[in-house]
Formats: C-alpha cells, structure tokens, sequence
C-alpha cells in the first residue's frame, strides 16, 4: 500500500496577525501544488484568519485539545471549536505538553478519542529521551507510550508522529536508518489488521538538509516540523524533499 506523505508545521507558541499571510508566502515558495498532504498548525488565535484566505490544497490543525467535549474548563479549547474553524488535525501528547503540563498517556488518549468523537484526525506524539535512548531503551519506551496513548480507531483515522524528546528544537536528529527502525518497530505494534495504512510521521530538527533522507524511508511517512515551518522558503523545501 502507498500511504500518501504528510508534512505538517507546528509554529508552537510562534505567531502574530501579522503572520496571517504565510500561505500566500508559502504558495509563492512552492511555484506549483505540492506532492504531498500539507498541514499548518498555527497557534489557535490564528486559525479563522489563516482559514479565510489558504489554498484548498493546505489543511489546517491544531496544536492541543481538551479531553473535554465542551464545558466548564476555562483556558481549553475543544475539538469540536478546531472542526468549526476548519481543522481536520490536532496534535495531542507532543513532548512539550507532557513535559510543560505533566500529560500523562491516559490523558493524551482521551484527548485523542475526543479529536475522533469530533471528526479530527489526532497527530499522537512519542518519543524516547536521550537517557532511555543512550540506555538502549527507546524501542520499549515508545511502543509502550505508542499502545498506553492510543484511542481504538482504524489506522487511517489516525497519525503517529515519532519525535525523540532530544531531537526537537535541539538541531540534533535521528539517524534515517534509527528513525526507520524506530517507525517499523511502531507499525509492527499497532493492535489492528490495518497497520499498512497507519501514516507514522517524523519529527524533530527536520530542516531542508536532512529531510530528503529521512522522508525517503519506507516507513517514514512524512514530518512534523517545528522551527523550520516558520519560514515559508525552509517549509517549501521540506515538502518539495518529497519525491
Ligand atoms: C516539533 O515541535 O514537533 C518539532 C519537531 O520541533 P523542531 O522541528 O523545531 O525540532
């Protein structure tokens, strides 16, 4: 089966109004539609505004849900208000929540079955540290918090992003020989008959340099992309690294 790849941009807690003109800029980058499925996720103060003026072809997600469909939980912002404004993604368990807000795996789960109660596709984020990596234990750790963070679904509901905790925002990247074996070992472990469609993206300090190599193995499905999705030209040449 051919998945078809995903590049997806996390801009974090990076973002003005007057930033709201980046697909113009990343169109422009381009010259010609992508070959691949492209998500932005802008921080949510962002998202009517990029919706009302993106090319079709550019999908739109957020960074964070609450477990919650709606209610009393001040500061939240449900899956379903994310659907309204036109994502089709959220990113729920990336390392920077579960180390900022101590989300734990039960936590990220239903956040994950929230996103699917409101018809999102959740980004479920893992990865090893550097201890339980130069420990020899990554492959243990992130399946385990792969099968603890995972809503029942079928595999093409959902996406995987492995992103080691010491690779991101750090310049320091996975090997594509570690990284495909890290995604292998992933698929191997999804409890469904369907694992051949589940899309397994990669993240951590991809940039224009490295992602070429990386987006070329056969488990890679595409990236998650922080500090290179910033700017319009690097992001361009990301999602042009793939082939
Ligand atoms: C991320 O935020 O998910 C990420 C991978 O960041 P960076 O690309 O900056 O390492």
């Amino acid at each position: 089966m051919t998945r078809r790849k995903l590049v997806a941009g996390n801009w974090k807690m990076n973002g003005l109004v007057k930033d709201r003109d980046f697909p113009k800029a990343l169109s422009d980058a381009l010259g010609e539609e992508p070959r691949c499925d492209v998500l932005l996720c802008p921080p949510v103060t962002l998202l009517p505004l990029i919706a009302a003026d993106k090319p079709d072809w550019l999908l739109l997600g957020g960074q964070d849900c609450a477990p919650q469909a709606s209610g009393a939980h001040t500061g939240d912002v449900s899956a379903a208000m994310l659907a309204d404004v036109g994502c089709m993604h959220v990113i729920v368990g990336h390392s920077e929540r579960r180390a900022d807000h101590g989300e734990t795996n039960q936590l990220v789960k239903a956040k994950a079955i929230a996103a699917l109660d409101a018809g999102l596709r959740p980004i479920v984020c893992v990865g090893e540290t550097l201890d339980e990596r130069e420990s020899g234990e990554a492959e243990a750790v992130v399946v385990s918090q792969f099968l603890a963070s995972l809503p029942e679904c079928a595999a093409d509901k959902i996406v995987i992003a492995y992103e080691p905790v010491w690779a991101i925002g750090t310049g320091r990247t996975a090997t594509p020989e570690d990284a495909q074996a890290m995604h292998d070992a992933i698929r191997a472990a999804w409890p469904g008959d369907d694992a051949a469609a589940l899309r397994i993206v990669y993240g951590g300090s991809m940039n224009p340099g490295n992602a070429e190599s990386l987006l070329q193995q056969s488990d890679i499905d595409g990236g998650l992309v922080g500090g290179a999705s910033l700017k319009p030209q690097d992001f361009a040449r990301i999602i042009q690294s793939v082939r």
